[in-house]
C-alpha cells in the first residue's frame, strides 16, 4: 500500500480542479438551451470558463473546496486504520499545495486548523465488499449548496403546493418545493440527490449517496425513473435559472433514491449540490495502493454528445449597460445604477465573512471602507517563496448569511457595495436605498475567473479568523459583477422569487397518483 496516501492526494487534486465528464455534460446542455444575451447565459459562459481554467491551472474551481467525504469500499483484509491514516496525511498535503482551502473549523472556539484536519473531518465512510480492489469516491461539497439542503416530514403543507401527503405525489411535491427554496443561493443550476425514508440520520446519508450516481444513469426503480424525468423537466419550468438569474435551467441532475422507514416516520430529504459538482471515483490495487482506473469517465455521457473535454471560452455579452467604476466610489455613481447594469470595478476592495461582520458591529475597521467595497469572498491564498500572499481562488460566498449585519455595516462605515452571490433580504434592500449602495451579484464558484482579476493582494487583518474570514486587502482589475439589487429599492432575487413562486403553484394539482 505504499502508493495509497499518492494515489488519494492525486484524487483530491483531481476532484477540486476538474469537474467529471458528466457534470460538463450537463452544463453544456443547459448553455445550449439558454437563451443567448441573458443574465444565465452570460453566468453559465463564465462558469465554463472558469472550469477551463481550473483544468489549466491545476487549481480549485471553487474557493470552497468544501466538507471532505470519502466513501471506501474495501476487500476483506485491506487496513482501514492505515487507509484512514494516510487519507488524513493527503488531505494535509493537498491543503498545502493550495488545492484546498483550510476550511476545518473549531465549532466551539472558531478556531481554524489550517490543514482541513479535525473531530470528524474529513468524513470516511467504509465498507466491505467481495470484489478484489479498493473502490474510493469523494465529493467536495461547499457550504453554499449544504445549506440549502432541506428534510421534509410527511405529511406536510408547503408553500404554493399545498399539502404533501405519505405517496408518491407528496414525495413530488417536497422535491419541487427543495429547488424552489434553494433559489439562486446554492449556486444553481443544481444537481439533487433525494433520499426516500430512512430516519433523519439515514435519510440524509442515502440523499448524499445519490449524488454519486453518474448524472446521466437512469433509475432501475421505473416509478423513482418516472419522477426523476418529472422533476426534469418541471424544476426547469421554474425560471429560477443559474444563480437565480432567471432562465431556462434551474435544475442540471435528479438521483433519487428509496429505503424502508418506521410507521411513524416517512422523511423525504434532500441534498442539493451546486454546478460545481465535484466527486471522483478510482478504483485501486489493494497490493501497492496505485491507481487502476478512475470511475467517472466519457463514457457516462452520450456518444452523439458535444465532446464534454471541450469547454467554449465566455462569448455571450449582455445587451445591458456596462458601467466602469474606481474605488472609492461616490453616493451618485451608486444612485445612478439600475437592476441589471454590469459594473466593472477597478482599485482596492476588502473580503469580509461572517466572523468579520459580527466583529465591525461592534468595533472599529482596521482600514477606511467610506466609498469602499467589501467582498463575500473566502479565498484560497498561499505563500510563495518570498512571504507575499498569491491568490489561488477566490470567487464570491453565500451573502444571505451576512443579512443580520449587513445594513448597519454598510451604514456605520459607508459602505457604496457589496459582491457577493445568491442575493440578500429586505433589511439589506433598505439599507441601500437609504445609505446610497447596491448589492453586485458575482458568479458563484467562477473562483479562478475572479482570481485572475486580483493584480496585488496590499495586506491582511484578522489572519486570527483563519485565511477564509481574514479581511484580505486586494487589488482588482475588470472585476465584473451584475448589479441584482440597487439604491432605488429594486432587487432580481426578490422578482425572481415571486415569479417562481407562482410557478410552483402551477405544479399544485395531483400527478402521480
Ligand atoms: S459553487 Fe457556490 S455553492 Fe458551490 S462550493 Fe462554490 S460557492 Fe459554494
Amino acid at each position: 500500500m505504499q502508493s495509497f496516501k499518492d494515489s488519494i492526494l492525486k484524487l483530491i487534486t483531481e476532484t477540486s480542479t476538474n469537474l467529471p465528464p458528466d457534470v460538463r455534460y450537463a452544463i453544456q446542455e443547459a448553455r445550449l438551451r439558454e437563451d443567448a444575451g441573458t443574465r444565465s447565459a452570460l453566468a453559465l459562459g463564465t462558469i465554463t470558463d472558469n472550469i477551463k481554467r481550473a483544468e489549466e491551472n491545476v487549481s480549485p474551481i471553487c474557493q470552497d473546496t468544501g466538507m471532505l467525504t470519502f466513501k471506501i469500499k474495501a476487500p476483506v483484509g485491506a487496513n482501514q486504520i492505515e487507509m484512514a491514516k494516510q487519507i488524513r496525511q493527503a488531505v494535509k498535503e493537498a491543503t498545502q499545495l493550495g488545492k484546498l482551502r483550510p476550511n476545518s473549523v473549531d465549532s466551539l472556539t472558531g478556531e481554524n486548523s489550517g490543514d482541513n484536519l479535525g473531530e470528524g473531518v474529513p468524513v470516511i465512510h467504509f465498507e466491505q465488499w467481495e470484489n478484489d480492489y479498493i473502490d474510493v469516491r469523494l465529493i467536495l461539497k461547499g457550504g453554499g449548496c449544504e445549506n440549502k439542503n432541506i428534510q421534509y416530514s410527511l405529511p406536510c403543507e408547503l408553500e404554493g403546493l399545498g399539502r404533501a401527503g405519505r405517496d408518491l405525489d407528496g414525495i413530488r411535491k417536497c422535491i419541487l418545493h427543495a429547488v424552489y427554496q434553494a433559489q439562486g443561493q446554492g449556486c444553481s443550476a443544481g444537481f439533487i440527490g433525494v433520499g426516500i425514508g430512512g430516519d433523519r440520520t439515514t435519510g440524509y446519508e442515502l440523499a448524499k449517496k445519490q449524488l454519486f450516481r453518474s448524472v446521466t444513469d437512469t433509475n432501475p426503480n421505473p416509478d423513482l425513473a418516472r419522477l426523476e424525468e418529472y422533476i426534469m423537466e418541471k424544476a426547469n419550468t421554474l425560471s429560477i435559472g443559474t444563480m437565480g438569474f432567471g432562465g431556462n435551467t434551474t435544475l442540471l441532475g435528479c438521483k433519487i433514491g428509496s429505503m424502508h422507514r418506521i410507521p411513524a416516520s416517512f422523511y423525504v430529504s434532500v441534498a442539493y449540490n451546486c454546478w460545481a459538482f465535484r466527486r471522483q471515483g478510482v478504483t485501486i490495487d489493494p497490493e501497492t495502493g496505485a491507481i487502476r482506473d478512475w470511475i467517472y469517465t466519457d463514457d457516462a455521457v452520450p456518444a452523439d454528445a458535444k465532446d464534454p473535454s471541450v469547454v467554449e471560452t465566455a462569448e455571450e455579452k449582455l445587451g445591458g449597460r456596462q458601467v466602469v467604476l474606481t474605488t472609492p466610489i461616490t453616493e451618485e455613481q451608486i444612485r445612478d445604477l439600475k437592476v441589471g447594469d454590469i459594473v466593472v470595478i477597478n482599485g482596492l476592495i476588502h473580503t469580509g465573512r461572517d466572523a468579520l461582520h459580527k466583529h465591525l458591529m461592534d468595533h472599529d475597521s482596521p482600514v477606511d471602507l467610506n466609498g469602499g467595497v467589501i467582498y463575500h469572498c473566502g479565498p484560497v491564498m498561499l505563500k510563495d517563496a518570498d512571504g507575499k500572499w498569491n491568490v489561488k481562488a477566490a470567487g464570491p460566498t453565500t451573502s444571505i448569511r451576512e443579512e443580520p449585519y449587513q445594513g448597519d455595516i454598510i451604514k456605520k462605515f459607508g459602505i457604496r457595495a457589496v459582491i457577493g452571490k445568491g442575493g440578500m433580504g429586505a433589511k439589506t434592500l433598505a439599507a441601500l436605498k437609504e445609505h446610497g449602495a447596491v448589492y453586485l451579484n458575482a458568479i458563484g464558484g467562477a473562483a479562478q475567473y475572479y482570481a485572475e482579476c486580483i493584480e496585488n493582494v496590499d495586506g491582511v487583518d484578522f489572519m486570527e479568523f483563519g485565511i477564509p474570514e481574514a479581511m484580505w486587502h486586494l487589488q482588482v482589475k475588470d472585476f465584473a459583477a451584475i448589479v441584482t439589487m440597487d439604491a432605488h429599492g429594486n432587487s432580481l432575487h426578490a422578482d425572481v422569487e415571486k415569479t417562481s413562486l407562482d410557478k410552483l403553484a402551477e405544479l399544485k394539482e395531483p400527478v402521480f397518483k
